[in-house]
């Protein structure tokens, strides 16, 4: 069916306020930041209730016409652009929190909520919203569960599968399913939440979320520290964990290339130590005890430092002193500015094998290019790593050997190809390389249930 009939049949049932055509949205945003191709939708659907999302996606299952969900469109894989012929369904109006409970600690939102707007309403309630990543101010909370984003505070408070209690949803065909579920325990067949997180779109489309709460720590510490190698990263990661009670809240960790090339092309950032290191780590811990936790901080870093497993360190003297700390780590926003021609990874190895691994990557990347620049980093409690690469003066043309490179790593080392950023279209050629044929057939099989006409976001992960 021409999609014209679908987007006609679309604008008589909700009126031009809902779907509005190319000539009436103009220049909109419609790509994410990944850099992949992205065609102009033949509409965009903005839906401002789950009712109205329903009755598109009933109008489109009727027509076979494809739609890609959208949010905040900070996506890195591609997963929200279209291919072409492909109405978009922005989640932007549904923007509301709709409830927070402080008795059962959960916080009721629409999909399309901004993350640091949940994580200000969580602590302007006495509460604390653990997911944090640098797209914060414009990424939405159905682009979070549908990437299962992870960010910073994964190592305490787990990835955004851990953060969820409830997740409403509508079918291709326009079925409602799910709901607002509040209770921890729910074992009453299969959890189709679960389902949902991390599926990409390609499922459902996300409308409204029950989220879990924190108590909200009343006492941090944050500490910038350099190490001598990557033996002295893991015991450091170990120690603290063992230590550092109630636990560690994030340890990023910078390789010297990251940190020595964020600090030489954004002048807003300071190196917080005077003499260069071989590896960083950004290391904070959360607690409940503010007479305490700092010293018991300071004391755990006066340890490692006569150890030797920690050569110099920086203790963070207030909130803008850490927020200086983040703020380098922070910087992969800011790629664009000094290398846009860059490649980026989101790969993941056992704890143990990040050193090995990435050293791998790098040496293989020299070999071919000698004068490449590489910048690794990442969330190392989550085995979670990074990696950068720009080739001066190539632009983009080298691209693809590189994934190669980075990939035929990962696979040696069975890691993962996407730890927390999604497949989309972007790896969705490599997704063979770490998972089984008989897994990606499984997957074929459940988008073939829920469905049955490849209508959600057609094209993405397989
Ligand atoms: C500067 C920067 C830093 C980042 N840091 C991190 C990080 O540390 N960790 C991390 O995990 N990610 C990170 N990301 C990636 C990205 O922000 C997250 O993946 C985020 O969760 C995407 O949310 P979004 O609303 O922007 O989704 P979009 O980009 O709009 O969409 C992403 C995918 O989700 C689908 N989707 C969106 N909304 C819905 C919905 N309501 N229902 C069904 N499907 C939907 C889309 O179809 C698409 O496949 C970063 C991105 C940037 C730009």
């Amino acid at each position: 069916m021409a999609a014209n009939e679908a987007v006609m049949a679309l604008r008589e049932a909700l009126g031009a306020q809902v779907v509005a055509l190319p000539d009436e949205f103009g220049e909109r945003r419609v790509a994410d930041w990944s850099g992949m191709p992205g065609a102009t939708p033949v509409a965009i659907i903005r839906p401002r209730t789950t009712d109205e999302a329903a009755q598109a996606l009933a109008i489109c299952s009727q027509y076979k016409q494809p739609v890609v969900t959208q949010g905040g469109l900070t996506g890195l894989v591609g997963g929200a652009n279209l291919l072409g012929g492909e109405v978009a369904l922005s989640l932007d109006r549904m923007n509301r929190i709709i409830e927070i409970d402080e008795v059962s600690a959960t916080m009721t939102v629409e999909a399309g909520t901004p993350l640091q707007t949940v994580q200000e309403a969580a602590s302007a309630a006495g509460f604390y919203f653990p997911l944090d990543l640098g797209a914060r101010g414009s990424c939405s909370i159905g682009g979070n569960l549908a990437t299962n984003a992870g960010g910073n505070r994964v190592i305490k408070y787990g990835m955004m599968r851990d953060q969820v209690l409830g997740v409403e949803a509508v079918l291709a065909s326009g079925e409602i399913v799910g709901g607002l579920n509040k209770m921890i325990k729910n074992n009453s067949g299969y959890d189709l939440r679960h389902l949902l997180i991390g599926s990409e779109g390609t499922l459902a489309v996300i409308t409204r979320v029950v989220l879990r709460l924190r108590p909200k720590p009343t006492a941090t510490a944050t500490a910038w520290c350099g190490l001598p190698d990557f033996a002295a990263v893991t015991t450091l990661l170990t120690r603290a964990q063992a230590s550092l009670a109630p636990g560690v809240s994030a340890f990023e960790v910078m390789w010297a290339g990251y940190h020595d090339t964020v600090i030489a092309n954004l002048k807003n950032l300071r190196a917080p130590l005077a003499e260069p290191h071989p590896f960083y780590v950004l290391l904070e811990s959360v607690g409940t005890d503010p007479a305490r936790h700092g010293e018991a901080f300071e004391e755990f870093l006066g340890g490692m430092l006569e150890a030797g497993v920690v050569s110099d360190a920086a203790i963070a003297s207030s909130e803008a002193h850490a927020r200086d700390f983040w703020a380098i780590r922070d910087a992969p926003g800011e790629y664009e500015r000094f290398i846009p021609n860059y490649a980026a990874y989101d790969v993941s190895f056992s704890i143990a094998q990040v050193g090995d691994a990435a050293q791998q990557c790098e040496a293989r990347l020299r070999a071919r290019w000698p004068n490449a620049i590489v910048m690794t980093y990442g969330h190392l409690g989550d085995g979670n790593i990074h990696i950068v690469v720009d080739i001066p003066e190539r632009g983009k043309q080298d691209h693809d050997d590189v994934d190669r490179v980075i990939y035929d790593v990962t696979r040696e080392f069975e890691g993962s190809i996407s730890a927390e950023h999604g497949i989309g279209t972007k790896k969705r050629d490599y997704l063979h390389l770490v998972r089984r044929a008989a897994d990606i057939a499984s997957m074929r099989a459940i988008k073939a249930a829920l469905d049955p006409h490849g209508l959600l976001n057609p094209g993405k992960v397989f």
